[in-house]
């Protein structure tokens, strides 16, 4: 496929498309009782930026792990399934998408944008660095919409061979754990090396999850604590 063609849908998304949350009056957002006091006491992010990923990309899979009881905590803490990004951490995973299907592979996406409030609730519940980032420091990578947990599936939809399963907070899911089957490796190379030339970076102790460039920056990529109704709200009123 064309360039110009699988850049379509995000074009769609750029001109105010229903999945696109654009610049807000943040007075609108005095009607969600469950927003972040902060964020409306200090509305200099008058955009959240963040795009529903089924409707920038439909071939990604979603298992949205922490919408079911199937994850380390045992019990849901999303609502539903759904992933959200930063807009240019979503293009880039785009692109990402686009690459592996021209060897008939694809990506199917565990986790995305976590607000704030779950972030605190998984550390209030685990207290447990291990397993779940302390809030307090520093808000968390998922918080800012441009992390994302993932791996390669096959044009069936299985997911090809990796060191682990989601979530598996062992030394074999290290990125640079090397006692594994050829294929294991082969596939995490693949994913590692595709996900990096779009600007994404592997964390050490987890296979599955990436940061896109530039994600430590406060100012552009702050935490936030917007649910996923109210993101989904802004986006059928955009602007
Ligand atoms: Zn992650």
């Amino acid at each position: 496929m064309k360039r110009s063609n699988w850049r379509r849908p995000l074009a769609l998304i750029a001109t105010g498309a229903a999945a696109i949350v654009l610049w807000q009056p943040i007075a609108q957002l005095s009607l969600f009782s469950d927003l972040n006091a902060q964020v409306i006491q200090e509305p200099a992010p008058m955009t959240y930026g963040l795009v529903n990923i089924a409707a920038a990309s439909p071939s990604i899979l979603l298992d949205i792990r922490y919408a079911t009881k199937n994850n380390f905590l045992h019990f849901p803490v999303y609502p539903r399934a759904a992933c959200y990004l930063q807009k240019e951490v979503a293009i880039a995973l785009c692109e990402v998408q686009e690459e592996f299907s021209q060897i008939n592979l694809g990506l199917k996406i565990f986790d995305g944008y976590r607000p704030l409030s779950v972030q605190q609730l998984m550390w209030d519940t685990i207290q447990d660095e291990r397993y779940v980032s302390n809030p307090a420091k520093g808000g968390g990578r998922h918080t800012r919409g441009t992390a994302v947990d993932l791996t390669l599936v096959d044009a069936d939809g299985n997911e090809l061979e990796m060191p682990t399963g989601f979530d598996d907070f062992t030394e074999r899911a290290h990125s640079d754990y090397m006692a594994l089957g050829e294929m294991a490796i082969k596939n995490r190379a693949l994913l590692r090396e595709v996900m990096e030339r779009h600007g994404f970076h592997q964390l050490p102790t987890e296979w599955w999850h990436f940061d896109f460039d530039g994600w430590r920056d406060e100012a552009k990529y702050p935490p936030l604590d917007v649910n996923f109704d109210t993101l989904d709200w802004l986006a059928r009123h955009g602007s």
